[in-house]
């Protein structure tokens, strides 16, 4: 069994049809090695991270796709974010008064927001309802009315994988211009998402891809394209922490020397702790000093 994470394309020769698979082995152990999670918040959140590298693939610039749920349940919030050089990072927050597994029972009243954000130019992001059913239906849901793309997905989470698989019906005026499919074959998505749905757990946990698509598409003609690695990486930096610090402002900073020597931030995804004595901040804030300084002289 390979044990490289990793996400890979897929094509249907004779409909238009592409898919994605993931398999996050170490990318998963790295976010469980920072928190423990209890079972039903760990599955959530190992879906999620599968479910927003399939849609990272989405991304057509340089940048990240963020899934994040909020509700009114034990579980207050849970994120994923995937970057387009498929680095993941994920973490979620609960109460203690855990009561089932299902979606409905974690989150209660909430919804699933999917962000995209270039690294340059505006941010896109839709919201849709996770009250009732499943995650794999809100995305479904999400696509469906977001980006007017019937999409399908498959996921399989325990303690040692994440992994998933998506099928998404290719928009027409990409498809046709690019390939000569002989035969209009209005039945296909039927077909395959038929066959797909025969996918057990273990199968998506377990089998390498090549060996899936042929088990799953058997009579379908499928090319499948080289497999992109997957890890997980924090992107959080000094100079990230350094901006929120500057957005405080001086005078707040300062004051909570008053309590103590060194100021702590500690990094929710990947447990990095950024300290911060005096003399650090008073050098953060004379370097604003100095460019603010300059401006006024015009
Ligand atoms: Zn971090």
């Amino acid at each position: 069994m390979s044990t490289k994470d990793s996400l890979q394309r897929f094509l249907f020769e004779n409909a238009p049809i592409r898919g994605e698979l993931v398999r996050l082995n170490a990318t998963w152990q790295e976010v469980l090695q920072r928190h423990t999670y209890p079972e039903p918040v760990r599955n959530l959140l190992g879906e999620m991270m599968a479910a927003s590298a399939l849609l990272s693939a989405m991304l057509k610039f340089e940048g990240s796709l963020i899934m994040q749920i909020q509700g009114s349940g034990p579980l207050t919030l849970a994120v994923s974010e995937c970057t387009s050089e498929r680095n993941l990072r994920a973490i979620a927050n609960w109460h203690d008064d855990l009561s089932g597994a299902s979606l409905p029972e974690l989150v209660g009243k909430g919804s699933l927001a999917i962000t995209i954000e270039p690294k340059q130019g505006r941010r896109y992001q839709g919201i849709v309802d996770v009250g009732s059913g499943s995650l794999t239906k809100a995305i479904e849901d999400y696509m469906h009315r977001s980006q007017q793309l019937e999409t399908r997905m498959w996921l399989a989470v325990d303690e040692t994988q994440a992994s998933g698989l998506l099928l998404q019906k290719m928009p027409e005026s990409e498809d046709l211009h690019e390939r000569d499919l002989l035969e209009e074959d209005a039945d296909a998505w039927n077909r395959v998402t038929v066959l797909a749905d025969t996918v057990h757990q273990d199968e998506l946990a377990t089998l390498p891809f090549d060996q899936l698509l042929r088990r799953l598409f058997y009579e379908e003609d499928v090319r499948l394209f080289e497999a992109e690695p997957v890890s997980f990486r924090c992107s959080c930096s000094k100079d990230r922490v350094h901006n929120t610090l500057r957005m405080l402002g001086y005078e707040e900073i300062i004051s909570l020397f008053e309590e103590r020597p060194i100021i702590s931030v500690n990094c929710e995804f990947c447990n990095h702790l950024y300290e911060f004595d005096r003399v650090d901040i008073e050098e953060l804030f004379a370097s604003d000093f100095k460019v603010e300084g300059s401006h006024t002289k015009h």
